[in-house]
């Protein structure tokens, strides 16, 4: 654990507010504070061991698979079933935050986004 915690961290305890779409044992879920699609919510593990995607599907691949079923589950709520999941992995791939989270994404996406094209 770094000592300077995540901002996810802050909003998992509390410290900072989100409107929280899912909260389960391991994982919350909020819309992004600055969304690049009509719906963009953000799906975070509770812990902040895992940086991003890499070392959280080696760590815990388990973990992994429930935050992508509660993509998918938020997906059939907000954006009709079908969404893009993203996970910037990487300064220079637009990584910000160094606690693992996925980007769903719904609907038309703006130019020059976390799409990427
Ligand atoms: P990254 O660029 O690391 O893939 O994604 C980090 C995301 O976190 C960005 O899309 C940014 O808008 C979002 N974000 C950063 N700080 C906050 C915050 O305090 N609240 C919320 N809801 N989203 C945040």
């Amino acid at each position: 654990m770094s000592e300077e915690r995540s901002v996810f961290s802050k909003i998992v305890s509390g410290e900072i507010p989100a409107t929280l779409l899912a909260d389960t044992e391991r994982v919350i879920a909020f819309p992004d504070i600055a969304p690049q699609a009509p719906v963009h919510i953000l799906i975070v593990p509770k812990t902040e061991e895992y940086h991003n995607v890499v070392e959280l599907a080696a760590g815990d691949p388990d973990l992994l698979a429930e935050v992508i079923a509660v993509a998918k589950s938020l997906a059939e709520e907000h954006t009709g079933g079908e969404f893009r999941l993203v996970f910037n992995t990487g300064a220079s791939a637009g990584q910000t935050v160094f606690h693992v989270h996925a980007h769903l994404l719904g609907g038309a996406l703006a130019e020059g986004t976390l799409a990427g094209a």
